[in-house]
């Protein structure tokens, strides 16, 4: 983003995308209900390729729901998610085109607990992908290396520690050569000294220009890597800015309550 630009939220949809192309994520009116409950009212978020983006909020307020939309782990009922330029809708094509693209990190790993780590990481690129056995496994030797936890590849997930199968977790996705990375509170379930190991990668992948969107409550990450931060809360986006602004004056009185709360 524009350093310069004061407001970069603001702005972020109608600017051009520096590298040419479509914007990483386009996120237009999007609304979603659980049955009667609204749980995400009238969303839009542009996002620009290789910006890092955190989002916070209440428990509740609606954040893994709209990080699951937009890999389609969720439906939803109106307005319009485009990913690398191509439209979430029920064709399956499509929703197989943008899981292709979209990595996503979840908050309690979701490794396979009876296979290795290897296998994890070789899993869908065999099978999704049809690469060749060689292929992968090479291939996911080096993501577990950038992820500093190669020489455990042929144990199972049961014999790490929750901080090394987070790291795992993020190689497994990284396998699939993803463009844009989701995290959902991928540190919450950690325990505090493991914490820092994987926001170190994160911190890396952030740094060799991945499109980010991590739900976190991690504010340091946020202050050192985001681009923007967003406050979700009862389903909308409330208050948007750079991370400066954002923590020292934020404007409105659910932000600020919010934070107050957290920091
Ligand atoms: P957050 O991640 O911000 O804590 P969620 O997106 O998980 O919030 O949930 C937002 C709201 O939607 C919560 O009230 C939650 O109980 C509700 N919710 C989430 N998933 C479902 C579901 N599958 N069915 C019904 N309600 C759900
Ligand atoms: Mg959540």
């Amino acid at each position: 983003m524009n350093p310069s630009n004061p407001n970069p939220a603001a702005g972020a949809a109608a600017q051009p995308n520096e590298a040419g192309g479509p914007p990483a994520i386009v996120i237009e009116k999007l609304n979603k209900w659980f049955g009667e409950f609204h749980v995400l009212e009238d969303i839009d978020l542009t996002v620009a390729r290789g910006e890092r983006i955190v989002i916070c909020g209440p428990s509740g307020s609606g954040k893994s729901t709209l990080i699951r939309c937009i890999n389609r782990l969720e439906p939803h009922q109106k307005g319009r998610i485009v990913v690398n330029g191509t439209e979430l809708t029920d064709n399956l094509k499509h929703i197989d085109q943008v899981r292709s693209d979209v990595g996503m990190v979840f908050q309690h790993f979701n490794l396979f607990p009876h296979l290795t780590v290897l296998d994890n990481c070789t899993l869908a690129p065999i099978w999704v992908r049809k690469k060749p056995r060689a292929e992968a496994e090479a291939t996911a030797m080096k993501f577990l290396e950038r992820v500093r936890i190669a020489d455990q590849a042929q144990k199972y997930p049961g014999q790490l520690s929750g901080g090394q199968q987070q790291r795992v977790a993020i190689a497994r996705a990284l396998c699939m050569t993803p463009s844009i990375m989701l995290f959902d509170e991928p540190t919450s379930a950690l325990d505090p000294e493991m914490v820092k190991e994987v926001l170190d990668t994160m911190i890396m992948l952030a740094g060799e220009g991945m499109t980010m969107l991590c739900v976190t409550h991690e504010m340091g990450f946020a202050r050192a890597v985001a681009d923007r931060v967003i406050f979700m809360d009862r389903g909308e986006i409330v208050e948007q800015n750079a991370p400066g602004p954002f923590f020292d004056d934020p404007q409105n009185e659910r932000t600020r309550q919010f934070l107050s709360q957290i920091l």
